[in-house]
């Protein structure tokens, strides 16, 4: 099928803002420029409207258990704009290659593209070892050779990213762990055999501290943004290596419409003696973590929009573009150009999909992703776009 977007307000990371059509022919974006509608079979006209890349979500979790795997949140990222995904970590006890067999099954155009990490390569009783206690989900090993054997099988799987975790702080699925932690010896072992294999490796981090021994490790990219204060000059040492950070800053997008029960449990809500509590360490964390990137952006780092989104009330509605994490980087002075790219072609590029994602470019795959108006008021339109073709096939249209 060939599409004509008429008279729409472009914008990619390649070329900025411009007005111009855009031909979209079967699965790619064929043409752009002032082009006549009797190249296409259907046009649409898209004066006033808006019109981006699909997006890029570099930290989600799709394997929430070890139940029946949900296609609920691939389908709304592919409706709702989200071209692709990064799957940071099974938090499942079930094999990966059963997980990367399910995704081949179901992975047609109401799907996002989706970038796999496997599961967490850690130490017996680190971050990503256990969840709930006892339930054992990562691949674990205490010596360089059996770290060097885990990254050897996630490659053997089909797995391109790898995740590692560094943390010691109390996590409300399990707070019985911390005790454990990669040494630098095994992560420097791990990134060595990723790197021989064309792996990526990403880092559960949250603290400065630890995202030190990372980059000092070799790692390629942080999973969140530290949510305590990241001194410049390590900021500046990740500008100069190209380590992007995920942000991760606010999170995902939930439906709060009354009566909506999630499909799977996430863990229990803190009881309300610390509930109050609990929220002002968030608030002072998620400040934290947004004014480190603000200062990581004005150093010249790239971010990459991620939600962390995995339990939710409703995917149809909250598996999305991170609008959330765009609105609080708007907030903190960040150019509306700067996050744009941070949820499309900075993402692309890092999750390995940069050949064919991320921009607007003639030959990269037909995802785009339109809205009415200019988006001067904000990103919440994305939440719901009014446009989305997904690798050519048009899965919403409101226009
Ligand atoms: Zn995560």
């Amino acid at each position: 099928m060939k599409l004509l977007l008429k008279n729409a307000t472009l914008w990619d990371a390649a070329k900025g803002w411009r007005q111009n059509d855009l031909l979209l022919a079967d699965e790619v974006i064929a043409a752009e420029g002032t082009l006549d509608a009797a190249q296409a079979d259907t046009a649409l006209d898209l004066t006033g409207c808006t019109l981006l890349p699909g997006f890029v979500d570099a930290h989600v979790h799709i394997a929430l258990d070890d139940g029946p795997f949900l296609e609920d949140a691939p389908l709304g990222w592919a409706k709702n704009g989200v071209a692709a995904v990064r799957d940071c970590a099974m938090l499942s006890a079930l094999p990966v290659a059963d997980f990367i067999a399910w995704q081949r099954g179901h992975g047609d155009r109401r799907w996002p593209l989706v970038v796999n990490t496997g599961k967490y390569i850690d130490v017996p009783g680190g971050y990503g070892s256990e969840l709930p206690p006892g339930h054992q989900i990562g691949l674990l090993g205490q010596t360089p050779e059996e770290m060097v054997a885990a990254v050897d099988a996630l490659w053997a799987e089909g797995c391109t990213k790898l995740k590692i975790a560094l943390d010691d702080s109390p996590n409300p699925f399990n707070p019985t762990l911390r005790e454990h932690n990669l040494s630098p010896e095994l992560i420097r072992a791990i990134v060595r055999r990723a790197h021989d294999h064309g792996m990526r490796v990403t880092a559960h981090v949250l603290e400065a501290k630890h995202l030190r021994t990372l980059v000092d490790c070799g790692i390629d990219d942080a999973g969140h943004t530290p949510t305590d204060f990241v001194p410049d000059d390590l900021l500046r040492e990740m500008v100069e290596k190209d380590i992007p950070m995920v942000t991760t800053a606010v999170g995902p997008v939930q439906d709060n419409t009354p009566g909506l029960k999630p499909k799977r449990p996430g863990p229990p809500p803190p009881p309300p003696e610390v509930a109050g509590e609990m929220a002002k360490k968030k608030a002072a964390a998620t400040a934290h973590a947004v004014d480190n990137l603000r200062r990581f952006h004005a150093l010249g780092g790239r971010m990459l929009l991620g939600t962390d989104l995995m339990f939710s009330n409703n995917y149809d509605t909250c598996a999305c573009i991170p609008v959330l994490e765009m609105e609080a980087l708007r907030e903190a002075g960040i150019p509306v150009e700067g996050i744009l790219t941070a949820g499309t072609r900075d993402p692309a590029d890092a999750v390995g999909l940069g050949d064919r994602l991320g921009t607007l470019e003639v030959g990269k795959l037909a995802c785009v992703v339109a809205v009415k108006g200019v988006l001067s008021g904000g990103f919440s339109p994305l939440l719901r776009p009014d446009l989305v073709v997904n690798r050519g096939e048009i899965l919403t249209k409101k226009l």
